[in-house]
């Protein structure tokens, strides 16, 4: 029967076995559109990356002998929504049945059922079916935490890590231990330099031009789009896999954490955007990674290949699955009831404090921030400072080349921001300038000084720190993880604590201009 397959723009899985072989009556459907771009402001790397790879697949897709519509974003017969492109095509190309890849997404979720019941109607019948990329399936994880009111990551990346036999020798961590997080994480010996990122050179000028002309509302900078330095292709994405191998997983762990203004990745493998676009499955690369360390034990240390199979296996199936579990209600949690705007300078970079300006500069710069970047500077800030998540979310959500939603919202409103009030993270990640001067080197170049609480040039981190702590001690101060945060504040001398309070308020009123 004529059959319409939709691909979305991550779903580019070349080895799903839709493609095994051509088929004359299946024909299948990519479509740029207005939809997708328009749904939050977003990095111009980032429309550029998704629209490339697109394109890359497609034609992938042709060169196999697959038929393809493929609907650019200036196609005069596109509609730029999804339902109603799908219906015309539908209807006018005599298609009978419709398929389609389960989406990541709740957004496209509710909307592709729709569409299908309206199709039911019109006589179409339709299928929807796994994209056969992810380690666990949209409900695995409500299934493993069955019966229990918290959700620990751990448990989840152990039974994960069983389940695939990852590092294991039958039901036992291979090398005797699970975790090796206390021997990663240190900050950057003075002097030491990072490979250089591997950069890529596809010519994005065409499609450059393209959302220029239609006006697209973008944030952030292309510097050269003669070389886009993002891998758009399966192959690229494969070349970055074992470049990270080679090269960066020596470090990986050790520097995991760690932050510089001198190096915008460090030791981190830049392949989340290969990862959730599908152009690479995340076996592949765990395998890949495990296969490296046994050949190479003398050189790379188990702590190093654990630190980020962990991440791979354990974070990115667990923020799936807590997506799934706790949609749509997850999308408007805002356990502190934070409302305060972001800051103008979120979008321009432009603040006296270092740290701050250094994070978004570079995510302006490469739509990229490493881990902690994103958790312990812009999202350690925007928690102490009282931002609304709802606009936490709309700039993480633009500004990333990784930014889908099922693993941007559960980062940010859940781990960074607290809004869930505990379910992904057991504590708020906040910190004063102690941990931020631990882990770089930011401080030394910084118009405020760290040492300092109040008075002139004191970081505002570190007043924002405990004005946090103060104003939602009701909500906080029975979290067993806090530790000594209480304590240490009620032994502060009464007339400190109301100028630290004091401080905190003064930097919050004049928050444009920090
Ligand atoms: P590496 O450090 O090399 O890690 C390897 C891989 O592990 C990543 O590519 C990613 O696939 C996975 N991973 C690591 N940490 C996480 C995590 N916490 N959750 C899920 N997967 C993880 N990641 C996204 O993919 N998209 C997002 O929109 C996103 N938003 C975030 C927002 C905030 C506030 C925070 C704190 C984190 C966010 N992350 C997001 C998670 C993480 O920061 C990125 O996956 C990582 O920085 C991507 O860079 P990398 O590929 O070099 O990662
Ligand atoms: Fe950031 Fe404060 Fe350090 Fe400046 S002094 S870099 S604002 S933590």
């Amino acid at each position: 029967m004529p059959t319409l397959r939709l691909l979305l723009g991550d779903q580019l899985n070349s080895e799903h076995s839709w493609f095994k072989k051509p088929d004359s009556d299946t024909t299948y459907l990519m479509m740029e559109m207005r939809q997708e771009t328009d749904y939050a402001v977003h990095h111009i790397q980032k429309i550029v990356a998704f629209f490339a790879a697109m394109r890359v697949f497609s034609e992938y897709l042709q060169q196999n002998g697959h038929q393809v519509i493929y609907y650019t974003l200036d196609d005069p017969g596109n509609q730029q929504e999804l339902a109603e492109n799908i219906s015309e095509i539908i209807h006018t190309g005599d298609f009978t049945h419709f398929d389609y890849q389960l989406p990541d997404e709740w957004r496209l979720d509710g909307q592709l059922k729709t569409l299908c019941a309206d199709l039911y109607e019109a006589g179409i019948t339709s299928e929807a079916w796994d994209t056969e990329h992810f380690l666990s399936s949209r409900s695995d994880l409500k299934a493993h935490f069955k019966g229990r009111k918290t959700f620990v990551m751990e448990s989840f990346y152990r039974m994960m890590r069983q389940k695939y036999s990852i590092l294991m020798n039958g039901k036992e961590p291979l090398t005797g231990q699970w975790n090796y997080d206390a021997s990663n994480r240190q900050p950057f010996p003075a002097g030491h330099q990072s490979p250089e990122p591997l950069l890529f050179i596809t010519d994005v000028r065409p499609l450059l031009n393209l959302i220029r002309q239609a006006k697209i509302q973008t944030v952030g900078n292309l510097a050269d789009p003669e070389h886009f330095g993002w891998p758009v292709s399966r192959a690229d994405g494969l070349r970055l896999l074992n470049y990270f191998v080679e090269n960066l997983l020596v470090h990986f762990g050790d520097f995991q954490d760690a932050m510089t203004p001198h190096a915008w990745a460090l030791y981190h493998s830049r392949l989340s955007f290969v990862l959730n676009v599908k152009l690479v499955h995340p076996l592949e690369v765990i395998e890949t990674v495990v296969d490296y360390w046994k050949k190479n034990q003398e050189s790379v240390h188990i702590s190093q290949v654990e630190g980020f199979v962990r991440q791979i296996l354990g974070w990115r199936e667990y923020m799936r699955g807590m997506y799934w579990t706790h949609m749509p209600n997850f999308a408007t949690m805002n356990y502190f009831e934070h409302s305060r705007p972001l800051p103008d300078w979120f979008w321009t970079g432009n603040t006296r404090m270092n740290c701050l300006r250094h994070s978004i500069g570079q995510s302006l710069d490469y739509a990229y921030a490493h881990h902690i970047q994103r958790l312990m500077i812009t999202g350690n800030f925007a928690l102490l400072a009282g931002i609304n998540p709802d606009d936490v979310d709309a700039w993480y959500l633009g500004i990333y080349i990784d930014a889908i939603e099922w693993v941007e919202i559960t980062n940010t409103r859940g781990m960074s921001q607290f809004a869930d009030g505990g379910l992904i993270g057991t504590k708020p990640y906040v910190s004063s300038a102690n941990y931020i001067d631990k882990m770089s080197s930011y401080c030394d170049g910084c118009f405020y000084d760290k040492k300092k609480k109040i008075g002139e040039k004191a970081c505002p981190f570190n007043s924002l720190y405990w004005h946090f702590y103060n104003r939602h001690e009701a909500l906080l101060q029975k979290n067993p993880r806090i530790g000594m945060v209480y304590p240490t504040w009620k032994r502060m001398k009464e007339a400190d604590r109301e100028g630290i309070i004091k401080q905190a308020e003064l930097y919050l009123d004049q928050i444009n201009d920090l």
